[in-house]
């Protein structure tokens, strides 16, 4: 199950799954909006698959935020970030940074 919310150094943008009509029009899985602070996930997708367009998602963010912006925008670098990204969270407890 997805976040509600994420927070992409100290932005916090809002998880909507109810954007299946656009993502759709557009031949999306997901999208992530800068400017509204929201990322679209599509609904019908399996719970893994989620995940993963959803890392892929922050993964702009992510670059976003620190204003690399070319790099958000580049999906060759994005779609490598998310994957790696994905399996370093997904194989680590990470207790051991907020301590
Ligand atoms: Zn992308």
């Amino acid at each position: 199950m997805l976040p509600e919310k994420v927070n992409i150094f100290g932005i916090e943008y809002t998880i909507r799954q109810d954007k299946d009509e656009y993502l759709g029009a557009n031949s999306l899985l997901g999208e992530i909006l800068y400017s509204e602070q929201e990322i679209y996930i599509k609904s019908t997708l399996s719970a893994d698959r989620k995940i993963k367009v959803l890392v892929h998602e922050v993964s702009h963010g992510i670059l976003f935020e620190v204003g690399a912006i070319k790099g958000a925008g580049d999906e060759s670098i994005i779609h490598l970030l998310g994957i790696c990204l994905h399996q370093f969270i997904k194989n680590n407890d990470f207790e051991w940074v907020k301590r």
